[in-house]
């Protein structure tokens, strides 16, 4: 029982009559109740009418990555909050400082944490650290930042400016200058017949560095794997160029783990499945799981060293964020972390994740309507076509109605929704890193079941 409430209907109503939610469009609460979730245990979740659910995308939004429930997370908010809930950033606290240095210890080649409290603010540190870094090494003029066709990188007018899917951006501008797309590595949707589709997808980005002049292009910001935009794992090849072609135009690399972060693709960042060495590195939804708000920009020593010029009075960072103070946050995230290693769920992820590619590989076979699955660790995708010859995207609305029968059946399972230009068209599965087989095994029989519902 909640402690706020009994009444669910009221809840509900009140939630009808004032809530605007996210992303929703409000026009379908006239007809149907708007969804209250009411408790989560482990990997499953119950709404106000007492339906069960295993909640297949870690809180909707790939977040809550060590599963719902978890006594020691919360008690070590409380004890905290207690102890002292906030300081300004601008000074120190325990967690804050015990918390970076766990954390630094699991990135080598990385020195600093700047705090925040989301993935789209400590993503426009990133901007401006880089925008600073410009005005004093280059008289202002390696500012460019590129991102790719596909990722997202926040809700904010700076990220937006740099925001690779249509729906999310159109109609919010005018956006900051100086930002410049690069194409999208989805193989699947190849753009040149070669060989080594990786590398000759980096190339698309040396490309645009060479259209745009390399001494204006200051950052190259990518999704290690493309959340949002189709699940989108980087072909072979494709992260040994890009890192080569960052070091030969001496443009930083920052790759945004907002999702990918805190071992959601089997290591404890995605990065560290390729072998690179990033300049930034953000990270927001799993670094405590959603049990309070953090989020984290991370950059080496060299970085660092440009913001501590003691004659130049303009050289420190000159930013703040105000919640970036509160302790709760990295008082979760340190027993988040320790969860994820006491419990081995790196290792239970890249277990767990093999199963889920099997288990969509297999209903491949049955459901031509799977045109591709990719996936890395408990990150996979099931690109849904009409036609498998022409790729012809399934079309959106067939898409949400497997969405709805996979949640009769049980399951929760999400879908891309940000492309204007038909690519809403990818079953997202992301469950918590705790999933067992059965667990696995049911998401996908759910998917079975709601493919075979709308499609026969
Ligand atoms: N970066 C990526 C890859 C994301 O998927 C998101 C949110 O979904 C963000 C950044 C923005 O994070 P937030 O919503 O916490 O601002």
């Amino acid at each position: 029982m909640n402690k706020l409430t009994n009444d669910l209907s009221h809840v509900t109503e009140a939630d009808r009559a004032n809530v605007w939610h996210h992303l929703l469009q409000h026009k379908s609460l006239e007809t149907t109740d708007p969804r209250i979730i009411v408790k989560g245990q482990g990997l499953r979740i119950w709404d106000q009418h007492g339906a069960e659910f295993i909640d297949a995308v870690s809180g909707g939004v790939w977040t809550v990555n060590v599963g719902y429930g978890r006594e020691s997370i919360a008690n070590a908010i409380r004890d905290q909050l207690i102890e002292l809930p906030y300081w300004a950033g601008s000074g120190g606290t325990i967690p804050g400082a015990l918390f970076s240095e766990k954390l630094l210890a699991k990135m080598p080649g990385l020195s600093r944490v700047y705090y925040a409290n989301s993935g789209s603010e400590a993503n426009e540190k990133v901007f401006k650290m880089v925008r600073q870094i410009s005005a004093r090494l280059h008289g202002g003029k390696k500012s460019k930042i590129l991102y790719r066709e596909r990722d997202y990188h926040g809700a904010s007018i700076g990220t937006l400016a740099a925001c690779g899917q249509e729906e999310r951006a159109l109609q919010y501008g005018p956006y900051p200058e100086g930002f410049v797309s690069v194409p999208h590595c989805l193989e699947y949707r190849a753009q040149w017949e070669v060989e080594s589709y990786g590398e000759r997808a980096a190339d698309a980005i040396e490309e645009v560095i060479l259209r745009e002049g390399p001494d204006t292009v200051g950052l190259l910001c990518l999704e290690p794997v493309t959340a949002g935009g189709g699940v989108i794992v980087p072909p072979k090849g494709y992260w040994q160029r890009v890192q080569e072609i960052c070091k030969k135009y001496d443009i930083l690399l920052h790759i945004d783990e907002v999702v990918c972060g805190m071992g959601r693709t089997g290591t404890w960042f995605g990065y560290q499945n390729y072998g690179i060495q990033p300049d930034f590195v953000t990270m927001a939804k799993g670094v405590a799981s959603g049990y309070a708000a953090i989020s984290c920009c991370v950059t080496t020593e060299a970085v660092f060293e440009q913001f501590k010029d003691a004659s130049d009075k303009l050289s420190y960072f000159r930013d703040i964020s105000t919640f970036g103070g509160c302790t709760a946050g990295p008082a979760a995230a340190i027993e988040n972390m320790r969860i994820i290693e006491d419990e081995g769920l790196l290792e239970n992820t890249v277990a767990m994740g093999e199963r889920i590619m099997a288990n969509l590989n297999a209903l491949m076979e049955k459901h031509k309507v799977i045109g591709d699955v990719r996936g890395a660790g408990l990150f996979a995708g099931a690109e849904l076509v009409a036609d498998r010859a022409t790729k012809e995207p399934m079309a959106e609305a067939e898409v949400s109605r497997v969405v709805a029968e996979g949640a009769k059946r049980g399951v929760m399972f999400g879908m891309t929704n940000r492309s204007l230009t038909g690519f809403n068209n990818t079953l997202c599965f992301s469950p918590a890193l705790i999933a067992t087989p059965d667990d696995i095994d049911a998401i996908t029989d759910a998917v079975d079941g709601a493919l075979t519902a709308v499609f026969g």
